[in-house]
């Protein structure tokens, strides 16, 4: 079993990691930063963010694990003091083998960004995708499947794939969608509705298979964020976002319900329920 570990920085993080290192090579487990067939990450939902990132070209092949040193998240689900555990897990089972509720593959978004002069960009969300102002009010237009939708003024929208809609997408009221469900959710962020501006308000839910296209009005600097990754533009045509032929896949090795993760992480966690 190839592995790796990305860690937020901090002293608890570091010690993990080094204790994880000693523990796997007890084990019998190789460290492969290059081509590991497991990455672990050792902080928070913000660190397994990064390690998403860093290994996005190989996600047909590599299955993610988070490891959580602050409170409970949702990619890291695992405690600091069940990193033995961990190890045994995965020293006994390789990953093509964990099968069932131990295995989660998690829908993505899919975006094709084109600026001005015909140069495009393509990119792929774990969370979601926002475009917000730089100097006030966004203005742009929303197609859906290549119909226009309505026209957006305000502070900005979000999209979020399903295991996003407990981030940034819940705080903005929208739905918690569960993961299983193929999809891709838009949530307004302070639109401005009055009798000359109107957008929808709600917040919606496309399936795999439909698409949102968002047309920048010309030269507003805008700010993209793609997970916690900033791109700022000033180029912007339109955003194209739809639901991602990949998915990422995370190794679970023992049942973690969804809908227990939520509950953990917002209502509070009790084991005798
Ligand atoms: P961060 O580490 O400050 O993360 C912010 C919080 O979002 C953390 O508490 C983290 O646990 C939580 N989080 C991340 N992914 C989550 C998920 N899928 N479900 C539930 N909670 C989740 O910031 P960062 O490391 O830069 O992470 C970027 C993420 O922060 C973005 O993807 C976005 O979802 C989130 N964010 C949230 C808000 C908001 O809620 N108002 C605003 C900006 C960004």
């Amino acid at each position: 079993m190839k592995y790796a570990v990305l860690h937020r920085g901090d002293e608890l993080s570091k010690q993990l990691s080094d204790k994880f290192h000693q523990l796997a090579s007890e084990h019998r487990l190789v460290q492969d930063d290059v081509q590991p067939e497991i990455v672990i990450s050792i902080g928070g939902d913000g660190t397994m963010l990064q390690a998403f990132h860093r290994y996005m070209n190989q996600l047909d092949s590599i299955a993610f694990v988070g490891v959580h040193t602050g409170h409970l998240g949702f990619y890291a689900d695992w405690k600091a003091n069940e990193i033995e555990l961990l190890v045994k897990l995965m020293s006994e089972h390789a990953v093509k083998d964990v099968i069932g509720p131990r295995i989660v593959k998690y829908p993505l978004i899919e975006l094709s960004i084109n600026l001005d002069e015909g140069i495009s960009r393509s990119y792929i969300a774990l969370n979601e995708f926002t475009i917000k102002g730089v100097d006030g009010t966004v203005v742009a237009q929303i197609d859906i499947n290549d119909q226009l939708f309505e026209m957006f003024r305000g502070d900005g929208i979000c999209i979020s794939t399903p295991s996003g809609s407990t981030a940034y997408n819940k705080s903005l009221g929208g739905a918690m969608v569960h993961p299983s469900i193929e999809s891709i959710q838009l949530a307004e962020i302070a639109s401005i509705n009055n009798r000359v501006f109107r957008t929808l308000g709600s917040s919606i839910v496309l399936p795999k298979h439909h698409h949102f296209d968002i047309y920048s009005r010309k030269q507003q600097r805008l700010l993209l964020t793609i997970d916690h990754i900033n791109v700022p533009l000033e180029n912007l045509q339109s955003v194209r976002c739809q639901v991602a032929h990949q998915k990422v896949t995370f190794v679970r090795y023992r049942p973690f319900p969804f809908w227990n993760r939520v509950r953990g992480a917002f209502l509070g966690y009790d084991e005798q329920l």
